[in-house]
């Protein structure tokens, strides 16, 4: 069993994943212009979890619901106090996995990413992360 932990910057958002194997965890970075707004820089980055793995030990995020720009609704949740973005989930997903923050973690390194998203809009100046997939949209 591998536990990480996370909070917002204020630490008012505290939380645990209990993975039982690291791989559990699917990291990838997301370039598409709904990301770029709701993470405030040039792309998402985030670990997909098993819903149940998530466990918040202190604090409740507020959550932001909205169309991710293609017409699904995402959630968002983050701390009411300082901001902080701490997750986010598609409608979809909502009863299997959550999409952790990777820099909400006390670790950031424990989740390295698998991927790339929409590299049709990654920045002109951002280099591609070496020896992981690379996608121009979502299902290309
Ligand atoms: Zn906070
Ligand atoms: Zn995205």
């Amino acid at each position: 069993m591998h536990t990480l932990t996370g909070s917002c910057i204020c630490r008012n958002i505290e939380y645990e994943l209990k993975l039982a194997s690291i791989n559990d965890a699917r990291t990838s970075i997301c370039h598409c212009r709904n990301c770029k707004k709701a993470f405030g820089t040039n792309y998402g980055l985030t670990a997909k979890v098993p819903k149940d793995t998530l466990h918040l030990t202190k604090g409740i995020p507020k959550e932001h619901v909205a169309d991710n720009g293609s017409g699904a609704l995402i959630h968002r949740e983050f701390c009411e106090n300082c901001g902080s973005f701490i997750l986010e989930y598609g409608e979809v997903a909502k009863d299997h996995f959550r999409y952790i923050c990777v820099g909400s973690l006390d670790d950031p390194e424990a989740l390295p990413p698998k991927g790339e998203f929409f590299c049709k809009d990654r920045p002109s100046w951002m280099p591609e992360i070496p020896n992981v997939f690379h996608k121009q949209a979502i299902n290309e």
